[in-house]
């Protein structure tokens, strides 16, 4: 049996111990986190969260106690603090000048063997580490990154508190609350055939605290969306979610700028403010996104003059009906070999397109494309008009004007990571603002929402709610970091004539706004103040600032990619005792 805890207490972690203890009594509590036996001494390396001690023992009855000691077993340790020998000081260690001679040592649990190294980050699938998550967890990696989530959201914690703004909880069994994404719904046994949905976000909460008077509100929260799987989307994530009474957009900018300056202190960079602001439309024509990464150029350029007489048809016609060709310029690429371009015309199919066009300066200076149809004057004006130089490489697209941006962006981003043009350790802030209000959905044949239905018009565009709902322009902004969303918000709707306008347009029908968010459109008729928030995606940031690409690796206990909790099984079956006082049957699946 374990040794009982008893009255042992911890008098320093094992990060602590320096020259100055030294003489001192210590007792550690802590793994093993590695077992040195050389016969008449044995080393023990003693971790806890904040380090790794050295424990020596030297003599009997100790020493047999020592040489049974295995990985993550769980110790204490009393002893006395010792200078090491110059000749086994270990550097890389902050506790590396001094051990512990140890006189008494209790085994306060075993451990099996571990399916993978502890002490170290050595590769291991990611399943395996997700079905032992809290062997994962006391890996160095792991316990990096938790302790850098802590410390931002406490950072956060502390900033809002000092602008005024109180942290208040909203209702986890709720609602729909239309994020545009499938709820996760909850039945009600006491009233059966009745469910709660999880929050997408709690947005309307956060408005009706702004009717009820609350005036700055900020929350630190989960939101769940049951999303088609996506890679590194998480069906639960952390949103950092704010909203305040009497905010323009600036109002907005100006609180969230500093707060990002200090939470990217914890890794000692110094963020330039303002932000640059970006509309949108220029956005999605420059660089073929609305959440561009900017710490590189190679800007799309339009070239449709070029096109509109030519001789090929194929783009002179799109030019025609309102159309355009765009250029992607990628510098020193004309060297590419002939499968490297055969590739691209390839990714250009996989990305829905026809195909791509290529040209570049040839050996002796002619033309060299893949569509010589379209005319060697042409292209070569084009490389002119696109500042494409003989070493360059074009990439032509033509179409409407966001999908071939969209088209040539993808390329901008595929080929400034193969040419290495991406910079490290940079952080290019934007606020991508005047976003379209709706967004056309083909499939359903009606506006939606292009942020949610409660987002403002711009003032200026309000008068074109009727006549031309497509180019009304909306109080939405993003916040974007190198490519990544990592937040995003809107000044909202408070007029509740405005707001049952938006949901004509959107086709929601008056019963159905009644049904769907009644309670909020009556609050919004009790003297609702102009206001908007904005909501940040805590995961992503602390990944980006832990230099991790999935946000799996910030997060204690992530689902898969799959939606599933390896370590605990979730999701799984019930018991029928549940599903009948739920009074649920389960369908047979459809073979
Ligand atoms: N509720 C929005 C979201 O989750 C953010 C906001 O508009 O404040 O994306």
């Amino acid at each position: 049996m374990a040794d009982q805890l008893g009255s042992l207490s911890r008098t320093h972690t094992c990060g602590a111990l320096r020259d100055s203890d030294v003489g001192g009594r210590a007792t550690l509590l802590g793994w093993v986190h590695r077992v040195r036996d050389l016969g008449g001494v044995v080393f023990i390396d003693v971790r806890d969260r904040e380090g790794i001690t050295q424990v020596v023992i030297g003599s009997e009855p100790l020493l047999g106690q020592a040489k049974r000691l295995r990985s993550e077993y769980v110790v204490g340790v009393i002893g006395t603090v010792r200078q090491r020998a110059a000749d086994t000081v270990n550097p890389k260690l902050p506790t590396g000048t001094v051990e512990v001679a140890a006189d008494e040592i209790r085994v306060l649990n075993e451990a099996k063997t571990p399916p993978f190294s502890v002490s170290d980050d050595s590769t291991v699938s990611e399943d395996v580490r997700l079905r032992y998550r809290y062997l994962d967890l006391r890996r160095p990696r792991l316990q990096y990154n938790m302790g850098l989530r802590h410390r931002i959201t406490m950072a956060v914690r502390q900033y809002f508190d000092r602008e005024g703004f109180w942290e208040i909880e909203t209702p986890i069994l709720t609602k729909s609350t239309p994020e545009g994404a499938r709820d996760y719904l909850v039945p009600s046994r006491v009233h059966p055939g009745e469910f709660f949905a999880l929050p997408q976000s709690p947005q309307i909460f956060k408005q009706i605290l702004m009717i009820g008077g609350m005036d700055r509100y900020f929350q630190i929260v989960k939101c769940f969306r049951d999303e088609d799987l996506r890679a590194d989307r998480q069906p639960e994530f952390t949103q950092v979610d704010v909203e305040m009474a009497f905010a323009r957009p600036e109002s907005i900018f100006s609180t969230i700028e500093p707060l990002i300056q200090i939470i990217f202190r914890e890794i000692g960079v110094e963020v330039a403010a303002p932000f640059r602001k970006l509309p949108y439309a220029e956005a999605m024509a420059k660089y073929g996104s609305d959440k561009p990464d900017l710490r590189f150029g190679l800007e799309i350029t339009d070239v449709s003059d070029v096109w509109k007489d030519a001789a090929f048809n194929a783009f002179r016609d799109i030019v025609g009906k309102g159309g355009v060709v765009r250029a992607l310029v990628v510098p020193g690429a004309a060297k590419y070999s002939r499968s490297e371009l055969d590739a691209l015309v390839e990714q250009a199919k996989q990305l829905g397109a026809v195909g791509i066009l290529w040209a570049r300066r040839g050996e002796g200076g002619g033309l060299n494309t893949n569509v010589k149809a379209a005319g060697e004057s042409t292209l070569l004006a084009s490389m002119e008009a696109a500042a494409c130089r003989p070493e360059d490489l074009i990439l032509l697209a033509g179409g409407e004007p966001d999908s071939a941006s969209k088209l040539l962006g993808a390329f901008r981003l595929s080929l400034a990571k193969k040419e290495n043009l991406i910079p490290a350790n940079r952080y290019d802030f934007a606020w991508v603002v005047d976003f379209p209000l709706l967004e056309w959905d083909v499939d359903d044949k009606r506006w939606a929402p292009m942020h949610h239905p409660f987002t403002s018009p711009l003032d200026e565009d309000f008068g074109r709610l009727d006549s031309d709902p497509g180019h009304v322009r909306a109080k939405a902004y993003d916040l974007v970091l190198n490519g990544s969303e990592i937040g995003g918000g809107s000044i909202r709707i408070h007029d509740s004539a405005v707001q049952s306008r938006i949901f004509q347009l959107l086709n929601i029908s008056e019963e159905d706004a009644r049904l769907r968010f009644g309670f909020f459109v009556e609050a919004l008729q009790y003297g609702t103040p102009p206001h908007g928030g904005i909501a940040l995606g805590l995961d992503r940031i602390v990944a980006i600032l832990a230099g991790e690409t999935s946000i799996r690796e910030v997060i204690a206990f992530p689902k898969t990619a799959a939606a599933v909790d390896l370590m605990s099984g979730a999701p799984s079956g019930v018991d029928d005792k549940q599903l009948r006082e739920l009074r649920l049957k389960i369908a047979p699946t459809k073979t």
